[in-house]
């Protein structure tokens, strides 16, 4: 029989509730690598044959997740990504191990890639975590870039296509080394002015293309798409994961909701409302420029959209383009504190765009604590539906579950 933990005198946050979910006095009993039952009210097991682990009261939630990563932008990531991209090969592997373990210790066991700077990062880095050798979340591994000749992107360390023919090749290779979300490039975006966020680069037939090829290899395609139309291209063509949607006019939305299945938003709003708000000035990001990105009117228009994208139904998947100095790594749930205290969500809300809207994305069975999933969990002192952003203080970690084993344990607080 597979080894058998309990989880007693916890606060269960089943992640299966509705906007007003609270946790429950319950126990977990955990088989293995899933989650065997969920007692609300206590669990009777034979102590014997199984291991206790009292958490004395504190809430006991689905490991968290991300849905837009970058484990290549080092701890001290400030712009230069092609200084990143050609950097030696092995201080590098450090730098992504550095960021894989921080996204753990943070409550983070799931996390999609959005795009690496040297084209193995995800891969290399889910084989050492998946054996083994290196702290981390469950990867969904990305790979370079794509970008469209003379769009948002080209001059840097991209794959840049011309034609569909271009961009099914990319997607084949990429996906031979292992890749299994593409990230293209397929709006401008107002940070750099002369790549306006309304810009639309590729077409319907490349996208079509590239979803296709990806289909083949069990892989997906994912956009930046900040504008409307290039959010209701993406819709239209069968993309599953569609990144910052600032935009959404009615044509976005109704091709959104056409979707509602098999479409994700991930908005990355916490990167936006630090922008906004000055945050990112101590690296250069003067008034002027925020002035000339847009942004302002970019961040009012986000919050309306996912209020729309609420209403609509359509889910959202928290991702947060984390690793610029003002979005430092590990502060990943400053993200969830956005939906609630600019767009309104409840906490409970917020945690579910991090857990279930997340795992059916993944194509895996996480983000819920219930029977049969995998044992991905977060233990945390408080309780997080009363206060978002103890979801983003290390003090209150107590213990990160990955996969039925304990992946992290607070040293601060069992010495
Ligand atoms: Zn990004």
């Amino acid at each position: 029989m597979s080894e058998r933990t309990l989880i007693r005198n916890a606060q269960v946050l089943t992640g299966t509730g509705g906007p007003a979910e609270r946790p429950a006095a319950g126990d977990v009993l955990l088989e293995g690598n899933r989650i065997a039952k969920v007692g609300l009210g206590g669990l009777d097991v034979d102590e014997a044959s199984t291991r206790v682990v009292d958490v004395h009261g504190a809430t006991v939630l689905p490991g968290l997740g991300d849905a837009h990563v970058h484990i290549s932008w080092p701890l001290d990531f400030v712009f230069d990504h092609s200084g990143v991209a050609a950097s030696d090969p092995g201080q590098h592997a450090l730098d992504v191990a550095a960021v894989t373990r921080t996204f753990l210790e943070s409550g983070y066991t799931l996390i999609i890639g959005a795009g690496v700077l040297q084209p193995l990062d995800d891969v290399r880095a889910r084989a050492a975590i998946d054996c083994g050798w290196l702290p981390g979340p469950r990867i969904v591994p990305s790979g370079t870039m794509v970008a469209e000749t003379g769009g948002l992107g080209d001059g840097g360390p991209m794959d840049v296509v011309s034609n569909a023919r271009e961009l099914r090749d990319v997607v084949a290779r990429q996906c031979d080394s292992g890749v299994r979300v593409l990230k293209l490039f397929i709006s401008g975006d107002g940070i750099i002015p002369q790549f306006p966020s309304d810009d639309v680069y590729m077409n319907d037939e490349m996208l079509a293309a590239a979803v296709d090829e990806a289909d083949r290899h069990g892989a997906f395609i994912s956009v930046h798409a900040r504008g409307s139309a290039s959010v209701a291209m993406a819709a239209r063509t069968g993309v599953r994961l569609i990144h910052h949607a600032c935009f959404l006019d009615d044509d976005a939305v109704r091709a959104l909701e056409a979707r509602r299945d098999d479409v994700w938003v991930c908005p990355g709003l916490h990167y936006l409302w630090a922008v906004v708000n000055g945050k990112a000035e101590p690296w250069g990001m003067t008034p002027g420029k925020i002035e000339a990105s847009g942004y302002r009117v970019e961040l009012k228009s986000q919050i309306e959209g996912m209020r729309r994208l609420g209403e609509a139904g359509i889910r959202m998947v928290a991702g947060g383009d984390f690793g610029h100095q003002w979005t430092h790594h590990g502060t990943y749930a400053a993200e969830l504190q956005r939906y609630v205290d600019q767009v309104g969500m409840t906490p409970a809300e917020a945690i579910h765009t991090a857990t279930r809207n997340l795992g059916p994305l993944a194509g895996l069975d996480t983000g819920q604590v219930r029977e049969g999933y995998l044992a991905d969990l977060l233990i945390v002192d408080g309780d997080p539906t009363e206060d978002i952003t103890l979801l983003q203080r290390a003090d209150r970690r107590r213990a990160v579950i990955k996969d039925g084993r304990f992946a992290y344990i607070n040293p601060e607080l069992y010495p």
